[in-house]
C-alpha cells in the first residue's frame, strides 16, 4: 500500500515526534529552517504506508495523508485549524 504526505512546513514547529514515529523513516528535519525559525519535518523519498501515525501524533496538526488503495487516493488524517489532526477514515 502507497501512502503520500503533506507536511505544512511554516507551521511545523520541528519537535520531531514525527520523525520518531514513521515505521518507514519517511520525514526527516530539515537542515534549513521556516519563516518562524523551525527547523520542520520534511518527507523523504522513502516507502510511506500512509499509515497516519505521523498525523496523529503531530501536535500542530499540519500533516495531511493520503493512501493509494484500488486506484483511487483518500485521505485518511488531515489537520484541522487550531486542532490536532484525527482520523477520517480508519486503516483498511
Ligand atoms: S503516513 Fe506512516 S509511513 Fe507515511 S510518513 Fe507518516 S508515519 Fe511515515
Ligand atoms: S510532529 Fe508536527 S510539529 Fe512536530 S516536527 Fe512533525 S510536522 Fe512538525
Amino acid at each position: 500500500m502507497a501512502g503520500k504526505i503533506v507536511i505544512d512546513t511554516e507551521r511545523c514547529k520541528g519537535c520531531g515526534l514525527c520523525v520518531v514515529v514513521c515505521p518507514k523513516k519517511s520525514i526527516v528535519i530539515s537542515k534549513e529552517s521556516n519563516k518562524n525559525g523551525y527547523f520542520p519535518a520534511q518527507k523523504t523519498d522513502g516507502d510511506c504506508i500512509g499509515c497516519a501515525q505521523c498525523a496523529i501524533i503531530c501536535p500542530e496538526g499540519i500533516i495531511q495523508v493520503c493512501r493509494d488503495q484500488m486506484e483511487r487516493i483518500r485521505i485518511v488524517a488531515a489537520p484541522e485549524k487550531h486542532s490536532a489532526s484525527h482520523l477520517i477514515e480508519e486503516k483498511a
